[in-house]
């Protein structure tokens, strides 16, 4: 532990001029590498457009797109891509308007009122912080109102996606800030409390609480958040559930519950997943991958999730999401005192003197957005080797599985890479997904290969496999 502080002093000690320095435009600075990243971002679409011209599919598609749902397919992608252009600049446009004119300052001010209406003063920063926290998502979600509603009454319902009501919608909204308000503020709460109690030492405190509540969310998201939203029940008897049972138990995955989600009440795209504890996992299959798949296939989609599963890759990604946050953790105390910087967001003197914890932590990750940029694109990297991996393990499925029924089980999933092949075709087809890619766009946003690439590497690994039998033999 003396180790740890003595090494976030020296990080701070080098840091030190952001608490005095007040020649820094902070805001500017923030302001212009927002626009930098909408011009990028612009620019990225502009280089993805042509795809949507393409006449015809890649030619390893050509068998399995019509002529019609390619066309569909890049319809959707066209209106997806402009929506995204227009929905991009709106938001930079609103949150250039909130930093011009001292928003973050103004929402401040605001929360102070709110809390001396009920007869609290600045003492108590906790609620106000709370307060502040709710002021500035009203400030920028209910802008972006008409955009959520346009993509779910108009873009998705042309497309023929929408499954959502306006009553489901409005709901859901409602929904959302109570959940936000009873897991966010008690959240923040113990954030703040933390940080004020621990003073510069709140690092390993910060992410041990951090640590504790996702273990509590595991618990809390299924049980209390989700039903909320959706209905989960558990996959009736059948072909499809003994095939994932005989899978799971063939892997020793600890299968405790599977479920089917109602995903169709909101949107007809599809999908599948798990969650759990190491000794308990829960699998989640969305109706509509049930209804559009044959059993065989669902069984492959699962034989992929239970790669990510096999080779630890949730927890590889928490370890680096860990080592993310404890990398911006130890940053930040310096900007935890930092008057210039309240000062460059239009805060009044008397509160930039001594910062509230909750200001500074806020402009502290504006200030590293850039980095972020960076990080979110490495993320999307690893993401993508991992979906690699999981493809290749459903590939690998006959050489992975043994047990009591052995032999037959081989047997029966040595074609378990054609039926994954086969899936991820029917899924791209029934989400009308885009198949033309342009490879920089590819690189920034996804976080799964395309599916030609996906095609091409399972073709790859089945010769592969057969090339290493014959060897056996
Ligand atoms: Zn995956």
């Amino acid at each position: 532990m003396d180790f740890l502080h003595t090494f976030l002093k020296i990080v701070s000690q080098k840091l030190s001029w952001v608490t005095t320095d007040y020649s820094i435009p902070w805001k500017r600075y923030v302001l212009a590498f927002s626009w930098g990243n909408t011009l990028f971002e612009t620019y990225l679409l502009l280089r993805q457009y042509p795809n949507y011209s393409k006449t015809k599919p890649p030619p390893a598609l050509a068998n399995h797109f019509t002529a019609d749902v390619f066309a569909k397919s890049q319809n959707y992608g066209r209106d997806k891509a402009k929506f995204s252009l227009v929905s991009g600049i709106y938001s930079q446009l609103l949150e250039t308007a909130i930093l011009f004119f001292g928003g973050y300052a103004w929402a401040w001010g605001a929360a102070g009122s709110v809390l001396a209406y009920f007869g609290y003063g600045p003492e108590y920063e906790i609620p106000q912080s709370i307060v502040w926290a709710a002021i500035l998502y009203a400030m920028s979600s209910i802008p972006s109102l008409p955009l959520e509603v346009y993509r779910t009454f108009v873009l998705e319902e042309k497309h023929g996606f929408n499954k959502t009501t306006p009553w489901t919608f409005v709901t859901d909204i409602v929904k959302g800030w109570f959940v936000g308000l009873i897991i966010g503020g008690p959240f923040l709460a113990a954030f703040l409390a933390i940080v004020r109690w621990a003073g510069d030492r709140f690092v390993p405190w910060l992410m041990g609480f951090l640590c504790v509540f996702q273990m509590l969310m595991i618990f809390i998201y299924p049980n209390w958040i989700q039903p909320l939203f959706n209905k989960l029940s558990p996959l009736p008897e059948g072909t499809l559930r003994s095939k994932i049972e005989n899978l799971a138990s063939s892997l020793k995955f600890p299968l405790k519950h599977l479920y089917e989600i109602d995903g169709s009440k909101r949107s007809s795209h599809s999908n599948a997943y798990f969650f759990g504890l190491p000794w308990s996992k829960h699998i989640v299959i969305f109706d509509t991958l049930i209804k559009q798949s044959a059993p065989e296939e669902v069984e492959a989609v699962l034989a992929h999730e239970l790669g990510h599963w096999y080779y630890m890759h949730p927890t590889k990604l928490l370890t680096v999401s860990q080592l993310h946050l404890f990398s911006i953790l130890a940053v930040f105390p310096p900007f935890l005192h930092s008057p210039p910087l309240l000062r460059s967001f239009d805060f009044p003197a008397a509160v930039a003197a001594k910062p509230p914890i909750i200001v500074s932590f806020m402009l502290f990750q504006m200030i590293l957005a850039p980095i972020e940029t960076v990080v979110g694109i490495g993320m999307n990297a690893i993401s993508r080797k991992f979906e690699w991996e999981a493809d290749a393990f459903a590939c690998e499925l006959p050489a992975k599985v043994g047990g009591a029924k052995g032999k037959a089980n081989v047997d029966a999933m040595a074609d378990m890479g054609d039926r994954l092949g086969k899936a991820l075709i029917a899924i791209h087809v029934k989400n009308l997904s885009t198949v033309w890619v342009d490879w920089l766009f590819s690189a920034v946003h996804h976080s799964h290969p395309t599916l030609t690439e996906r095609l091409k590497a399972l073709d790859e690994f089945k010769m592969k496999r057969k090339a290493s039998v014959k060897k056996e033999l």
